[in-house]
């Protein structure tokens, strides 16, 4: 089931194909993207319900729910499942609340102060996946440094159940964040919706949140529509796991279906010191597999997913810094010792008892992370993603004599008269 490679015997570039993850090679999900955008721009929420009835086979009166409804959802799951959701939200609302620190005024010159301070972003579109599997822990992940934030409004799209509602635990997700409507679109057209604006969903200026091909697709191609920025492109999930010969091949075999399980073009990657690993979590594998719900999905995801033979840690380093890993899981001993050598993963889980579940729903980091390699250059979801960061500057009476000279000679050799003419009117 699971391809399996030794590094040693790859050339560059069958490891440059190993790491590719190009989920749209004919162009086929951007053309369909395409005419979707094309679509709502032009027609606005009546291709907002026909998509809905053609994807979410729902026939919508309405293309939003409000408080009452969503109070009334709220109240359908059980006490239990309310209070886990409420220690995810006090956790996630913990680690991201020490993100707002302020930075302190620098003077670069006696007289010359400049420093930044934080604005929110006013208008934030979140999208909540709800294709294959709710995900009531991403409208928590997006929507508490949001309210950290301080942004004013919070659009929440979601794609509608077959019942033309939301299920309970985006609902009560909904009242922990005091957000009072929720937008059943879901897909691209839930992203153009919030791209462009709609009779119906106001236009944003940041769209965030994750999703499967369509809405990835659609979120990289509404930025060079119009003004409208997005988070990151943070498509189908992946995960590397590094395991040595202190692994438990059935830990590392359930974090490895834990993300089969999302979606079939995830990928799952295990690399490995030694084929007897392998084979050991190749055994788990099917064993563990048979009794998965989400088998079928799981089974096309391990097929799409493949085994790396490494010769030691640091060769699996080597390789899981090429793939830059949305989730990257450190299932060894002696993790303290290579953390230094990560250069490029989106999330990092230490050592045997750190399951990456964890931080998927509860430990507090932020679950909404760049994937396809976009690790390289992207961090995670988190407060900044929510804010500006204004430059300020003041310059005093001494501030322009000891600058002034500078800016003079600086704008003069680029032939900027006027910009060295507002320094030496004030010269004098
Ligand atoms: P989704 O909400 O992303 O997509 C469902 C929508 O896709 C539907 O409502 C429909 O509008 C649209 N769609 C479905 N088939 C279509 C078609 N043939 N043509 C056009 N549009 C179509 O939900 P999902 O499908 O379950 O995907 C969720 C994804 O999010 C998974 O791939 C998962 O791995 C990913 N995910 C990523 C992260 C991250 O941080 N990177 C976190 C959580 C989830």
């Amino acid at each position: 089931m699971l391809k399996t490679y030794t590094y040693a015997n790859l050339a560059t570039e069958d490891i440059e194909k190993l790491v590719l993850r190009n989920s749209d090679p004919n162009l086929s999900i951007q053309s369909t993207v395409n005419e979707i955008i094309e679509e709502v721009r032009q027609q606005g929420d009546s291709a907002l319900v026909q998509y809905a009835a053609k994807f979410d086979q729902v026939q919508l009166d309405q293309l939003y729910l409000e408080k009452d409804e969503i109070e009334e959802l709220a109240m359908t799951i059980s006490r239990e499942q309310q209070r886990a959701l409420e220690i995810a939200f006090q956790n996630i609302h913990k680690f991201h609340s020490v993100q707002t620190k302020r930075e302190r005024v620098v003077e670069t010159m006696p007289g010359v102060k400049c420093w930044r301070e934080i604005r929110p972003i006013e208008k934030v579109g979140l999208y909540i996946p709800g294709g294959s599997a709710v995900l009531p822990s991403t409208l928590l992940m997006l929507g508490v440094p949001a309210r950290i934030a301080g942004c004013k409004q919070i659009v929440v799209c979601s794609p509608p159940q077959k019942n033309g509602k939301i299920n309970g635990f985006v609902a009560y997700c909904l009242l922990l964040l005091k957000i009072d409507r929720i937008y059943l679109v879901g897909g691209a057209q839930a992203v153009a919706a919030m791209a462009f604006g709609t009779s119906t969903i106001p236009k944003v200026d940041k769209i965030f949140g994750p999703g499967n091909q369509f809405v990835t697709k659609a979120k990289s191609t509404i930025q060079s529509l119009t003004n409208v920025s997005i988070d990151m492109p943070a498509g189908p999930s992946e995960v590397l796991v590094i395991a040595d010969e202190t692994a438990n091949p059935a830990y590392v075999a359930a974090d490895l279906l834990a993300q089969a399980e999302h979606g079939a073009d995830s990928q799952a990657i295990l690399v490995a010191t030694s084929a007897d690993i392998v084979d050991q979590v190749i055994k788990e594998l099917a064993s563990q597999i048979a009794v998965l719900p989400r088998q079928e999905i799981a089974s096309m995801a391990i097929d799409n997913s493949y085994a790396v033979i490494v010769k030691d840690l640091r060769e699996a380093m080597q390789f899981s810094n090429l793939y830059a890993p949305e989730h990257l899981i450190l299932e060894i001993d002696s993790w303290q010792t290579i953390t230094s050598l990560i250069l490029n993963a989106g999330s990092v889980f230490l050592g045997h008892l750190t399951p990456e579940s964890a931080g998927d729903y509860a430990s507090g980091t932020n679950h909404t992370l760049p994937t396809s390699g976009y690790a390289r250059s992207y961090s995670g979801v988190s407060v900044d993603s929510f804010v500006k960061k204004i430059t300020f500057q003041s310059i005093s009476e001494e501030g322009i004599q000891q600058i002034g000279s500078t800016v003079e000679i600086l704008a003069e050799l680029e032939g900027l008269h006027a910009h060295k003419n507002a320094v030496t009117i004030r010269k004098k």
